[in-house]
């Protein structure tokens, strides 16, 4: 089937286009230089800004895959979790983009489609596999059997913040732009990642194996900064960016590796937008490469939110027969990841 997928529950305007499993059209209008002095995503602004975005970038999606809106089987949209004001406006225009066309709609889980995005470059995903998934508003493993099948198995979440969040509010502390975590990893470069040695929270024999906590590592950069500044001087931003970049990575890449190993596992799927930072795609490959354990991370335009990882989604959930949505279906913002479609599926046989 030929789906559109359409993404709004943060500040990008995602429209991608997915014929059976192969990637057609893949377009993203972000509003972030709109947030960039509020140093954060403000959820009005966003809104609007998915409201002004919406029809070029369908138009432009449909362009670049030489297809008109008749060509369109399916239209797949995230229904959650995400700013509700953002979410509706998707939900609204891939209501009425299906109504227009006449074909199905679906309701997406916004992590599900974080997950899928590797589908579009590497294919298939080698099922069971478990997942990483790290991006601005989370930090889970998963246990991913069937993706549109069966239930997502948690193995463990963040207790605090994300590590997209953790990124973000560092950068801040160390002067760097927003958004975060592209600029701590460019810094990075010019860093020694063994000038300061950050904590690595729940690490310890007898914490949760599965579980992360990132909120400490702003409080130990905050005082990195502040002990500088004490003493009058003023500390390397590329050191710091270097070494909570290490923190982070480390930790991520530890916990998904014991995840594999207890799951006799034998693939490691990394996604969201911290799976574009290089320390963490790095060190992902060596642990992995070291364990026999095989990794896959989607290429950097697809780790960040975007339609073509819901159109891909729908486009599972149609080959899988599962029912379409309602018109009626309402956005959920914070919806728990425990299915990649948010309307129901047949029994699996
Ligand atoms: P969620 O998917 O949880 O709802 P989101 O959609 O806002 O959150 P994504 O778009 O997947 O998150 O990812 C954005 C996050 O990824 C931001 O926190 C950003 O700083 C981070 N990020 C992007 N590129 C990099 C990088 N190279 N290194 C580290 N972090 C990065
Ligand atoms: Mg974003
Ligand atoms: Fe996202």
């Amino acid at each position: 089937p030929v789906v559109l997928g359409i993404e709004s529950s943060c500040d990008e305007t995602g429209v991608g286009i997915v014929r059976d499993g192969k990637l057609l059209a893949h377009v993203v209008a972000s509003s972030m230089d709109e947030h960039a002095r509020f140093g954060g995503v403000v959820p009005e602004i966003a809104a609007r800004a998915h409201l002004h975005a919406f029809n070029p970038v369908v138009r432009r999606a449909l362009d670049e895959a030489g297809l008109r809106l008749s060509g369109i089987d399916a239209v797949a949209v995230t229904t959650g979790p995400g700013l509700s004001g953002a979410l509706q406006v998707g939900l609204a225009g891939a209501k009425t983009l299906a109504y227009a066309a006449g074909v199905p709609l679906y309701g997406v889980h916004h992590l599900a489609g974080h997950v899928a995005a590797d589908t579009l470059e590497h294919g298939p995903l080698p099922e069971p596999c478990v997942v990483l998934i790290v991006s601005g508003g989370h930090t889970s493993l998963l246990l991913v059997r069937d993706l549109v099948r069966e239930p997502i198995l948690h193995l463990g979440d963040t207790r605090d913040d994300a590590a997209g969040e953790c990124f973000d509010k560092v950068a801040r502390i160390l002067g760097l732009p927003y958004p975060g975590g592209p600029a701590i990893d460019r810094a990075a470069r010019d860093g020694d990642p063994k000038a300061v040695v950050f904590p690595r929270p729940l690490t310890r024999p007898g914490d949760d194996p599965y579980a992360f906590s990132f909120s400490g590592l702003k409080t130990a950069a905050a005082r990195w900064v502040e002990q500088h500044r004490l003493r009058g001087a003023e500390p390397s931003v590329a050191d710091g960016a270097a070494a909570l970049q290490e923190a982070v990575a480390d930790v991520l890449t530890r916990k998904a590796l014991a995840a594999c190993r207890a799951y006799d596992v034998k693939t490691l799927v990394v996604v969201g937008g911290v799976a574009a930072n290089s320390r963490v795609r790095a060190l992902a490959e060596r642990r992995c490469a070291s364990a026999g354990i095989g990794l896959r991370v989607p290429p950097m335009t697809l780790c960040t939110d975007n339609g073509a990882m819901i159109a891909a989604v729908g486009d599972l959930l149609v080959r899988a027969g599962a029912e379409p949505a309602p018109l009626d279906v309402t956005i959920d913002p914070s919806a728990p990841l425990e299915y990649a479609c948010l309307t129901p599926l047949p029994a699996a046989s």
